[in-house]
């Protein structure tokens, strides 16, 4: 099969990998070459250390590396059975792609967005052919989270959505279907998580520490709220709250975090930029 990744930032590099781990063969895009050169690096990080963990051998790296090209044109993807999208979560920004992507591939191809929070309708309705756009949507890292959502839009054809389930379970995930509703499942239940600990932090009741600690000791969590927004991402992480609170009409359920937004804009984006609600330097 050969699918085509649109993104190589954190989630479009990680489903080129999972998806060249199942002998897929992957084109990642990216307008910017140094997030393909990073990507790469990355990957070559990543098998190394799962080779000293016993975990793939040496044949296995270099065949789940060679199974990846990293191409600068969209147009390289012309070839592409599945494209999955994983740029910015911005509806304009991914409808435009998805306007032009569509010019190159062919008829049956699925195209599909890792969108956490856009309408997957509204999405399609930039396709010619909406009945193959389906939402897929990884975890963060999508070679370790098991779960992928997969979230038909109204005009997803039932054939469209088969495909993707089967698709998924051959790169050994599990699928959770899920409406086309801002979130999802996931997301959506995490938004109420992480705004009412950003809450308790500004109301002065805990420092980030603190109820990240409670978080993970009493509440069996993996990673505390702080932590994950950081490894998520403040600027996406903040972006898809915006979303999801302005798609469900304002609802305070979700209502983002000034103090996240100023994160974000400030730069303090987690992980990624070394700096966040911790600091990496
Ligand atoms: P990211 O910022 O790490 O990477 C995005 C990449 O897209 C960048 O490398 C950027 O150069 C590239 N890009 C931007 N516009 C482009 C364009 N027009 N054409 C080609 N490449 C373009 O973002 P991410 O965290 O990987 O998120 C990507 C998508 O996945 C978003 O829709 C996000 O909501 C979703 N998502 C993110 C997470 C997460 O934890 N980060 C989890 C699930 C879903």
């Amino acid at each position: 099969m050969n699918v085509g990744i649109i993104g190589a930032g954190t989630m479009g590099s990680g489903i080129a990998q999972v998806a060249s781990t199942a002998g897929c063969t992957v084109k990642l895009f990216d307008l910017n070459q140094s997030a393909l050169d990073k990507a790469k690096a990355a990957l070559e990080k990543i098998l190394t250390r799962l080779i000293e963990k016993g975990r793939v051998d040496a044949d296995e790296k270099t065949r789940i590396q060679s199974n990846i090209s990293y191409v600068n044109t969209l147009k390289e993807l012309s070839d592409s059975n599945v494209t999955i999208e994983a740029i910015v979560e911005n509806i304009e920004v991914k409808k435009n792609v998805f306007i032009e992507l569509e010019r190159y591939v062919s008829e049956d191809c699925i195209i599909a967005s890792n969108t956490s929070s856009l309408s997957i309708a509204s999405i399609a309705a930039s396709l010619q052919k909406p009945e193959r756009c389906v939402g897929i949507h990884f975890f963060n890292p999508a070679p370790l989270m098991k779960l992928v959502e997969v979230v038909p839009a109204i005009q997803t054809s039932k054939e469209v959505l088969e495909k993707a389930k089967q698709t998924l379970l051959d790169w050994k995930k599990v699928v959770a279907v899920a409406k086309d509703t801002p979130g999802f499942i996931v997301n959506r239940v995490a938004r109420p998580f992480y705004g009412e600990s950003l809450r308790i932090y500004e109301e002065g009741i805990a420092d980030f520490a603190t109820i990240d600690y409670s978080l993970k000791t009493i509440g069996k969590f993996r990673m505390g709220p702080f932590e994950l927004m950081d490894f998520i991402g403040n600027d996406v992480n903040y972006t898809v709250t915006e979303t999801v609170f302005t798609a469900f009409y304002f609802d305070p359920r979700y209502k983002p975090s000034f103090t996240q937004k100023r994160f974000a804009e400030a730069g303090y984006l987690g992980r990624k930029s070394g700096k966040g609600f911790y600091d990496y330097s």
